[in-house]
């Protein structure tokens, strides 16, 4: 097999060939046909995540050795399974979960792998889709594409399952009756707008610095879409929405970010931050409870979420997020354009 791995945090990566691997036990083996290029994937390549006041957390320091397979949106087709995977057959079609974790201790036990301790989640702490193939702990992470394509597929299992699990933390009561806002129109905020779509929602107003993501974000329908840079931000979104804005979702996570969505939802809203451009603000704390807020982190979804996710996408209309076609000898050059702002959507990897 082929892969394209970090051998040092914020070098080239580096092609790989080496013998597929023969899975054992429930292992199953793929062979890789769509994966999705995430910003974390960015994130992850430099070794770091921006803690504000000059602070970094090192991922080499927090134990996350190299080399290292990026890609963790990914769908493939079944090579070979293991002994005791039941249930696969050589040209099975799937979308795999990748967010799997030590798969005993309590945390695991209760159905949240991705909120584990000691995570094995493919295309970090595991070898991931960057590569012409992915081993898979167990068939239960398979789910079947259905009436998708890969492409379309592959997304789901990043920028779908956590845009569908922080809308699910405001609650369907709230975004069906109320309008929400969106922070950051990329990969993730444009699949948050397709789903609240699918999922009945009022709508939501969405505030990017760049205009060619707003646009995508009118054309893909958001109530209105404005600067997240401009001084007035807070006011223009208030406008835009034309009600109170219950809830946003930051899919940026810096510092104006967190300061616009804060201060721009209503009383007893909610501020979901799942971006990890990183910083760090300052919070008067009186006003938490004066305006009832609630501050939640929200990191990818559970194994339940995505299931529900995917049953969802196979029996309504999702609209489609743009999808920019890449080979996957190009993931580097791939990786440049997501980190230069030129993707708009998500560009997946195929074969
Ligand atoms: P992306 O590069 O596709 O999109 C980022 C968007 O943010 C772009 O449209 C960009 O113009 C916009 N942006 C950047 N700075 C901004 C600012 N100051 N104000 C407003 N908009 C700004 O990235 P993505 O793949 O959608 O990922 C977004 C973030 O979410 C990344 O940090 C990623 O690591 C993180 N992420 C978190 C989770 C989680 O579970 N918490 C899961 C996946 C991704
Ligand atoms: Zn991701």
């Amino acid at each position: 097999m082929r892969s394209y791995d970090i051998v040092e945090f914020g070098e080239p990566l580096k092609q790989v060939d080496q013998p597929n691997p023969v899975p054992a036990g429930s292992e199953v083996l793929l062979k890789t046909l769509a994966t999705g290029v995430c910003h974390s994937d960015l994130h992850i390549w430099d070794g770091f995540y921006e803690l504000g006041g000059g602070k970094r957390m090192m991922l080499k320091e927090r134990g996350l050795a190299t080399p290292i397979t990026l890609g963790h949106e990914i769908a493939g087709e079944v090579v070979a399974a293991g002994p005791d995977a039941a249930g696969v057959a050589p040209g099975d079609r799937r979308v795999i979960y990748p967010w799997i974790g030590c798969g005993t201790c309590a945390v695991c036990q209760r159905g949240d792998e991705h909120l584990c301790n000691r995570p094995r989640a493919l295309g970090i702490q595991k070898p991931g889709g960057f590569a012409d193939h992915v081993l898979v702990p167990h068939p239960r992470y398979l789910l079947p594409l259905g009436r998708l394509t890969p492409e379309e597929a592959a997304p789901f299992a990043c920028s779908g399952l956590t845009a569908f699990s922080a809308l699910q933390k405001i609650g369907a009561a709230v975004y069906r009756a109320q309008p929400i806002l969106i922070l950051g129109a990329g990969g993730l905020g444009l699949m948050a707008l397709a789903l609240l779509k699918a999922l009945g929602g009022h709508g939501a107003v969405v505030a990017d610095i760049d205009p060619k993501k707003r646009e995508a974000a009118l054309a893909a329908g958001a109530l209105g879409a404005i600067d997240a840079g401009a001084a007035d931000a807070v006011k223009q979104a208030q406008a835009a929405a034309k009600a109170p804005l219950a809830a946003a979702i930051d899919f940026v996570g810096a510092q104006p970010t967190a300061r616009l969505g804060i201060d721009a939802v209503t009383r007893g809203g909610k501020y979901v931050i799942v971006g990890l451009f990183g910083g760090e603000i300052t919070l008067a704390l009186p006003l938490l409870p004066i305006r009832a807020l609630t501050i939640q982190g929200s990191f990818v979804g559970s194994l339940g979420e995505f299931k529900a996710l995917m049953d969802i996408v196979q029996t309504s209309a999702v609209p489609p997020v743009p999808l920019q076609p890449r080979k996957l000898h190009d993931c580097e050059a791939a990786l440049g354009e997501l980190r230069a702002g030129r993707i708009v959507g998500r560009a997946v990897l195929t074969p």
